[in-house]
């Protein structure tokens, strides 16, 4: 894949306004332009894959085919271990039609409480996410971040956005939703972050910025 160059103009293929903030603050220093895909008025594609990885290949895939342009997606989610790993790739689902994570965050929890799971270790959790980069010539390159934590309950903190409030990271007493975006991804040139999106897209950079 050819480095993304400065000026250049990359679509974030999402319509999520929360990670389209967190998409463009990680990518300020590389001077790149980012219109979203709304603000193309780009539909958004079915999410029919079964796995991060693939959900964020046909969303980067169906922006830069339909606007000509190299697109950026993010597939994310949170996966909880004893519900088995859900809500997984349905995480925006739990979230009800009008995308309400007070209500999806009742329901993990609730979920967790119907499993006996009530001390840390019993309701420990990964935040994955999966970044793909594709090229409307038909080339792309996906990069995955994980960071484990537990969930806590009741929610804190106003920061942030989704189940921020009830995430606390490993080796850490606040949530994210307690976090400024700089600690929640804590990233810098020689350290791959702390959130799943800041190490995806750690990798990201490595392969397809100039540094
Ligand atoms: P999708 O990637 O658009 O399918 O949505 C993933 C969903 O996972 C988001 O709508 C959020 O609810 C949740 N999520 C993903 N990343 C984060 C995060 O960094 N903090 C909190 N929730 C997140």
């Amino acid at each position: 894949m050819q480095k993304l160059a400065p000026g250049q103009t990359v679509i974030l293929a999402t319509h999520n306004a929360g990670k389209l903030a967190e998409l463009r603050s990680l990518l300020t220093p590389f001077g790149l332009k980012l219109p979203s895909a709304g603000e193309r008025n780009l539909p958004a594609p079915d999410e029919t894959g079964t796995t991060f990885a693939e959900n964020a290949t046909l969303k980067a895939v169906f922006a830069a085919r339909a606007s000509g342009l190299t697109a950026l997606a993010d597939d994310s989610g949170l996966c909880v271990d004893a519900l088995d790993g859900a809500p997984g790739i349905d995480t925006a689902l739990w979230g009800g039609p009008e995308r309400n994570w007070d209500n999806a965050m009742i329901r993990v929890h609730l979920g967790l409480v119907e499993k006996g799971a009530t001390g840390p270790d019993a309701r420990r959790a990964e935040f994955v996410a999966c970044l793909c980069l594709a090229t409307p010539q038909g080339a792309c390159a996906t990069f995955e971040g994980r960071v484990a934590g537990t969930l806590i309950w009741p929610p804190r903190g106003t920061l942030g956005f989704g189940y921020d409030p009830m995430f606390q990271p490993e080796g850490f007493d606040v949530t994210f939703g307690q976090m400024s975006q700089a600690q929640k991804h804590g990233r810098t040139p020689q350290n791959p972050g702390l959130s799943h999106r800041a190490r995806a897209f750690s990798r990201f950079v490595e392969a397809c910025c100039e540094t």
